[in-house]
């Protein structure tokens, strides 16, 4: 609980526990947790009301949480433990003004933790970086608009800055945000997705022509088998658990591949199954449960794909070469590599054994439609994109596309992560979208590609980019190379921080600094044409409106689209855009985005169905925007991902307690944690091996590419059931192991799943 000053002194007081958890996900686990948080928040007669109208069409709002789509079949309670956290987390009463701001200096916020920042409460008001004092204190709208607009005017350079987007960001604001940015005559448009799919996007269009998944809800109801790839899903994508629930009682297989057996891949008891819940009667939620070691997924799907094709010898049926002769190409090629993979290598380099690889592959054959679903186990590593072209490589083998139950489909980490990407949030734009962007908008876009979030933080280090303006999000701390990722941020002339609630970035600032506060997600949008509401894009390109439903915290704040207007307004006085107009009713902007995107045709009226509506994905219609025009195959060499000796594969992970680098306590129920961050999961032979025990604290030391070392101090161990060579920890505070320069050559994604470290007793 906080003190007067709203630190949790107690924090530290209470010891570390570790019993690892055999309970089902979700259930009264999930119960017990909501209500403490609602009660721990104050938030017992709001946070009900509030969940009755979470996710629900006709004038509800969407979670601020994940992008998993909405139920179809007009659930009551469509909702999950940890979207209601996120919902109460913005929806608390705490506030932090101008009042708050007076009482700290930034350097004495520097030391509050991550869980104390945010938990002050949401911002009030705009407020100004004072150097003399070290404070923030007050500025209004058009002093902090003018600000920024005369900075940006003077900077002699667009590509001097970066807008930064976190994928919380609705769509309608989206499309302003790159429309200033290209108006100003830049394409720094980084994004989180820079660092979470960047390399599905990648694999995908090559493969397919499309950067997006192709399935919906109602494919993986009819999917004979789902085979889920490093994603934990109890806590990063929850309301998967029902799909599988749901799955199992109709009897398809669920093969879950991942170093760690997480939650969801054993048994759930739906929370809104009331007779189950009553009866205590968990559902399975996995069939099988293969663990690679960390970067292992490529070879041990190249392994799948080989027994495949060996069986396709005597068993025709076994590929589907009707498919591959009409609609592929490059499988000659495949095949061949296929074959001259040898076992030994599929298994030495996966982890997992042929007979084990047999067995999943036997379920893929016996399966008439199978879904393929990952996250950020797949592609946050060097070789991201040839894996997820591998898993599709395996599910052209049999056809598994454009059809029933049957495809890719990545699940992405925030709500409106696809949504930003699809409406103009790309830092290598399409020439057709410019084309029709300036045609549409009388703009003239610029043509050269900007900076990725790698790229920005470089730049600012180098002093090349001088302002840096985040749309939400936590930058600082979700970008990797934490020290260094701070000195480039505070290398800048301005940083702007469009924000809910105060935390570190707000802190790791620019020469001059704003924080600029916007309404949440929950909060009633009202403008001059009336209340309004914004639109997201969930994993599997459904579009729909979210509206708030509650008086905002503050009446100082402004909406995404309102602040984007009033620094485009400052910084292009003379802008033909009608940037007020836009803000007045969304409905006009959401007109010109009818007309600038394929696929939002009619855009105000689909949006308002039932639902609202998919975005019209070609692969899904075998029609492939391909070099070839045809799904190409791929024909990559399997990546060498064995530690060297003495060193481990360590992965970046988020516990149960918290969204992205939100906090919301230092436990982490699934994984059987208490009291405890600061922590690296280990396999307990190589613990054994290097004389540790549980909670001994170790140097934990990371090598990049560049032969340059960051290391973590007394960290606890624990013995986890991992595969040997690999260890896992917690993200935000394990970036700081991830150096800049260790992003993919394929995705330019930060490797944070596999990082190279070694793990010593702290002396
Ligand atoms: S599954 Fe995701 S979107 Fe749905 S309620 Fe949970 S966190 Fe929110």
């Amino acid at each position: 609980m906080s003190d007067q000053d709203g630190r949790d002194r107690e924090q530290d007081e209470r010891s570390p526990e570790f019993k690892p958890y055999h309970h089902p996900a979700a259930g009264w686990g999930a119960a017990k947790s909501v209500t403490g948080f609602l009660i721990r928040e104050g938030e017992l007669v709001n946070g009900p009301r509030a969940i009755r109208k979470m996710n629900h069409e006709n004038g509800g709002f969407d979670c601020p949480g994940c992008a998993w789509p909405d139920d179809t079949k007009g659930l009551h309670l469509d909702i999950c433990e940890n979207g209601i956290k996120h919902v109460t987390w913005e929806m608390t009463r705490k506030r932090v003004g101008r009042e708050f701001f007076a009482t700290h200096t930034v350097s004495e916020l520097s030391e509050w933790s991550e869980f104390e920042l945010e938990d002050q409460g949401r911002l009030t008001e705009p407020m100004r970086y004072d150097a003399d004092s070290d404070r923030y204190v007050p500025i209004s709208w058009p002093e902090a608009f003018e600000l920024i607009g005369r900075t940006l005017r003077e900077l002699g350079s667009p590509d001097k800055a970066a807008y930064y987007t976190s994928g919380r960001l609705g769509n309608e604001a989206t499309f302003l945000y790159q429309l200033m940015a290209r108006e100003l005559g830049t394409n720094n448009l980084p994004d989180c997705s820079n660092m979470c799919h960047e390399a599905s996007g990648r694999a995908l269009q090559a493969a397919l022509g499309t950067g997006k998944g192709t399935v919906d809800l109602e494919d993986w109801e009819r999917a004979d088998a789902l085979f889920i790839l490093g994603v934990n899903a109890a806590s990063n994508a929850p309301r998967m658990l029902t799909a599988l629930a749901e799955a199992y009682h109709r009897g398809a297989q669920i093969v879950h591949i991942n170093p760690l057996v997480e939650a969801a891949a054993t048994r759930t008891i739906i929370p809104h199954d009331f007779a189950k819940m009553a009866t205590f009667r968990a559902t399975r939620t996995g069939t099988l449960n293969l663990q690679p070691r960390i970067g292992g997924d490529m070879a041990l799907i190249r392994g799948m794909a080989k027994a495949a094709l060996e069986q396709a010898r005597e068993d025709p049926g076994a590929v589907d070469m009707t498919f591959i002769e009409r609609h592929t190409t490059g499988f000659e090629e495949y095949r061949a590599l296929c074959e001259a993979t040898p076992w030994e290598e599929i298994e030495h380099q996966s982890g997992v054994s042929v007979a084990d690889i047999r067995a999943a592959a036997r379920i893929y054959r016996d399966a008439d439609r199978s879904i393929a679903s990952w996250c950020l186990g797949v592609t946050q590593h060097e070789h991201g994109v040839d894996t997820v072209r591998e898993i599709v490589n395996l599910l052209l083998l049999r056809g598994n596309l454009g059809r029933e139950g049957s495809g890719p489909s990545p699940v992405r980490g925030h709500s409106n992560v696809q949504g930003n990407r699809t409406c103009g949030i790309d830092h290598r734009p399409a020439t057709a979208f410019l084309d029709r962007l300036g045609e549409v908008c009388g703009i003239t876009p610029p043509r050269h590609h900007g900076l990725d979030t790698v790229g920005t933080i470089e730049a600012m280090h180098r002093g090349e980019v001088t302002v840096f303006v985040g749309m939400g999000g936590n930058f600082v701390l979700a970008a990797p190379d934490t020290p260094y990722t701070s000195a480039a941020l505070r290398k800048c002339a301005l940083t702007v921080q469009v924000s809910t609630k105060l935390n570190r970035s707000h802190l790791v600032h620019g020469r001059q600094a704003l924080i600029l506060p916007c309404l949440g997600r929950t909060e009633k949008d009202e403008q001059r044409g009336g209340l309004q509401s914004t639109s997201v894009e969930d994993s599997m390109s459904m579009v729909h409106l979210s509206v708030g439903m509650k008086r905002p915290a503050s009446t100082h704040l402004l909406s995404e689209p309102a602040i984007i207007a009033g620094m485009a307004r400052a910084a292009l006085p003379d802008s033909a855009t009608p940037w007020e107009a836009y803000v007045e009713d969304y409905d006009r902007i959401r007109d010109t985005m009818s007309q600038v995107f394929d696929g939002f045709e009619d855009f105000n009226r689909r949006v308002r169905q039932p639902l609202g509506f998919r975005i019209r994905q070609p692969a899904r219609e075998l029609v492939f925007h391909t070099a070839s025009g045809r799904a190409e195959f791929s024909a990559a060499a399997l990546p060498d991902v064995i530690p060297a000796p003495g060193t481990l594969a360590l992965g970046t992970m988020r516990s149960h307690d918290q969204w992205n680098t939100t906090i919301y306590s230092d436990n982490d129920r699934y994984r059987g944690v208490k009291n405890l961050r600061t922590l690296i999961f280990m396999n307990a032979d190589d613990m054994r091996e290097r004389g540790l025990s549980q909670f001994d604290d170790v140097d934990i030391t990371s090598t990049a590419k560049d032969g340059t070392t960051r290391s973590l101090y007394r960290y606890k161990v624990i013995p986890y059931d991992i595969p040997r060579g690999c260890a896992a920890g917690y993200m935000p505070e394990m970036n700081v192991l991830c150096a800049i320069g260790d992003y993919s050559t394929q995705s330019d994604q930060p490797i944070m799943k596999h990082l190279k470290v070694t793990v010593e007793p702290s002396a």
